[in-house]
């Protein structure tokens, strides 16, 4: 595999401080870090070459990350890389720092209104209409891999595009990937014959969505039988329990219309930006951004 060859001369520790640990994902370590001379933190995302031996994925998954984050132009919802070193036992990719940890510990801790929900989905179906009409499929969204860049304003970032994958025209993806709980039907079911598309990260949108409006998710192993597998595949959810009962029919049918099982009748994304739940309170959207 080749690495793209925008790499910088000297090493990681010449130019940066590593600072505290920001987390920990399946393939790398996250730090803080600070540039020697002068100017703005980072995030540094290390990666171990010795563990690529062992996980043969590992590799082509970095390039993959590394180059698609450097083809994208600047988003205000997407992370930025700013440089790569290469060097003999690991890789650097210093990232755009966003401060404010996970969405995922954001919503662990503070249940959202709909209000707040509309202004996250807001910015994440434009950072996914920016990628999905650049032929990329994310497949891996999910509270982990989205960062509050701001605590007040809930201004998010997209991170993690180890798993993101460049459609050509016309191409289909065939990999099994992603997190369960997230994962679309049609990637679970997936057989070199039955490929699949951009659908797949509508439908873990619309996971996200009922787990910031209701506190827990739809698709649940410990609820079953049936497992989460089976759950998934046939698009067994309910909005039975107490949370859902002060939520908008609007909100629910943004939920269905995500969570639809068949691809090809799922919400595209056009139809979930343009859905009568984001278009509810423009007036609040406008405030916000
Ligand atoms: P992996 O591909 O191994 O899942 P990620 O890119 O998702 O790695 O990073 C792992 C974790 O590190 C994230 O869930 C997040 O908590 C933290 N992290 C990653 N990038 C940044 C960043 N740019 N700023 C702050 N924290 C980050
Ligand atoms: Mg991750």
């Amino acid at each position: 595999v080749i690495l793209p060859p925008t790499f910088e001369v000297g090493t990681f520790h010449e130019d940066y401080k590593i600072d505290n640990t920001l987390g920990k994902g399946y393939f790398a370590l996250v730090s803080r870090a600070v540039p020697k001379k002068s100017g703005v933190p980072v995030a540094v995302k290390i990666i171990t070459k010795s563990r690529c031996v062992r996980k043969p994925k590992m590799l082509p998954s970095i390039i993959q990350e590394i180059s698609i984050l450097m083809s994208l132009e600047a988003h205000p919802c997407i992370m930025k890389i700013e440089k790569v070193y290469n060097e003999p036992d690991f890789i650097y990719l210093v990232l755009e720092l966003v401060e404010h940890g996970e969405l995922f510990d954001y919503i662990t801790k503070s249940k959202l209104d709909e209000e707040k929900t509309r202004f996250i989905f807001w910015q994440l179906f434009d950072s996914i209409n920016f990628l999905h009409k650049k032929g990329i499929v994310h497949r891996d969204l999910k509270p982990e891999n989205i960062l509050l860049a701001n605590m007040d304003t809930l201004h998010i970032k997209l991170i993690d595009f180890g798993l993101a994958k460049e459609q050509q025209a016309g191409e289909k993806l065939v990999t099994q990937c992603g997190t369960p709980t997230y994962v679309a039907p049609e990637v679970l079911k997936h057989s070199s014959t039955r490929a699949y598309g951009k659908e797949c990260d509508l439908w873990s949108l619309g996971v996200m969505l009922y787990i910031c409006l209701s506190g827990y998710p739809p698709f649940d192993e410990a609820v079953g039988p049936p497992s989460m597998e089976e759950q998934i595949v046939n698009g067994i959810y309910s909005f039975d329990h107490s949370p859902w009962e002060n939520i908008s029919s609007e909100a629910k049918k943004l939920i269905r219309g995500l969570l639809t099982v068949d691809p090809d009748n799922r919400f595209t994304i056009h139809q979930a930006m343009n859905s009568p739940w984001m278009l509810m309170d423009i007036e609040g959207l406008k405030r916000r951004i």
